[in-house]
């Protein structure tokens, strides 16, 4: 399995890289070259890291480079894992962000394009993910159809999982058939009407009033709390959450549960076509998805998700000019 990591000189990457190498991803019996891609500026930094995942010895690392040319480190890839962005600044707006961020992703798009293997999947993680991955997507045109892109709101979905374990004094795997939907965002909607603790409707064992109110808030507002107790974004949660991504995608979904990822839109739901909106999604375990038919979305539901889609429509048109080019 040839794998790209970007922004690999980063905190995400730096939890994520030896549990790549361990096969947490793609599991003991794939070997995996590894290719850690960052900007010239850092590249000596992932040296460092390259370093430190040769000291590993790792059995099923057969390969490992570092390069701040894309050429080199997309070349033939089976996953690009696209984590490097421009953190966002001390009074930067979201759609400061989204715009000095788009670049650097069509530049991942045009690179997947011209150099991935045919058949290679993307995950975007850098953030603003839903709009980054929808600007990769674009730029690399046709080649590269809409099943092979998603971006991680695994965190929020594991995030909220936990929660709802907590607050009924059960275990995170009692907790089945949650999903994030909309945007990698402070709106993001994690429906709780749709999940169930041990069989039950999550409504029928906790309080509604808490799911409505509290619940939500903490979802949203956990990468916020993270960082104000650590100082530092999360990271190892992050790491976690895409190797729960990618292994969701390539191991069939369990019967009677979902997965979250935000993936291009068919218009299911009502959320417009094209956008890169997380669903409740299965898997056959190819690596590709399909989003979850017959959801029942009681009005609460529906106002949230268009809410979190209502932003993900105005980021879209914040880098209109960027999807023009493809
Ligand atoms: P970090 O600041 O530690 O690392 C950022 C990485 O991006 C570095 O390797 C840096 O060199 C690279 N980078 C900077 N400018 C770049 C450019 N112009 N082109 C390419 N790469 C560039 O950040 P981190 O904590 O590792 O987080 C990485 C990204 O992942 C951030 O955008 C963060 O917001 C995002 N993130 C997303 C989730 C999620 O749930 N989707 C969770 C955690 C982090």
């Amino acid at each position: 399995m040839r794998v790209v990591v970007t922004g690999a000189t980063g905190q995400v990457a730096y939890a994520l890289l030896p549990r790549i190498a361990a096969g947490e991803m793609f599991g003991p019996d794939t070997e995996v070259d590894l290719r850690l891609a960052d900007i010239p500026q850092v590249i000596d930094k992932a040296k460092g890291t390259l370093m430190e995942l040769e000291d590993g010895a790792y059995p099923l690392l057969s390969r490992v480079s570092a390069s701040a040319d894309r050429a080199e480190t997309f070349k033939d890839v089976d996953w690009a894992l696209l984590v490097g962005s421009v953190p966002r600044g001390p009074g930067m707006e979201r759609g400061d962000l989204i715009r000095r961020n788009g670049p650097i992703f069509v530049e991942d798009g045009s690179a997947i394009r011209d150099h991935a293997a045919t058949g290679a999947r993307v995950a975007v993680v850098g953030n603003p993910c839903n709009t980054n991955c929808l600007i990769a997507r674009h730029a690399a045109g046709a080649k590269v159809p809409d099943e092979r892109w998603s971006a991680m709101t695994r965190l929020d979905h594991n995030r909220a999982r936990a929660l709802l374990a907590k607050q009924a004094n059960a275990r995170v795997s009692d907790v089945r058939k949650l999903a994030i939907w909309g945007n990698h965002s402070a709106t993001l909607y994690p429906d709780f009407t749709n999940a169930e603790v041990n069989g039950k409707p999550a409504a029928s064992v906790l309080d509604r009033r808490w799911l409505e109110g509290e619940f939500i808030t903490l979802v949203q507002q956990r990468g916020a709390a993270v960082i104000a107790a650590r100082g530092a974004s999360s990271a190892l949660s992050a790491a976690q959450a895409l190797i729960d991504h990618v292994r969701s995608l390539v191991t069939p979904t369990p019967k009677g549960d979902c997965f979250s990822a935000a993936v291009v839109s068919d218009g299911s739901y009502g959320v417009a076509k094209g956008l890169v909106s997380s669903f409740p999604l299965h898997s056959r375990g190819d690596g590709g998805w399909e989003i979850v038919k017959g959801v029942t979305l009681d009005d609460f539901a529906r106002a949230k998700i268009a809410a979190t889609v209502a932003e993900l429509e105005k980021e879209r048109d914040i880098v209109k000019d960027l999807l023009a080019a493809a």
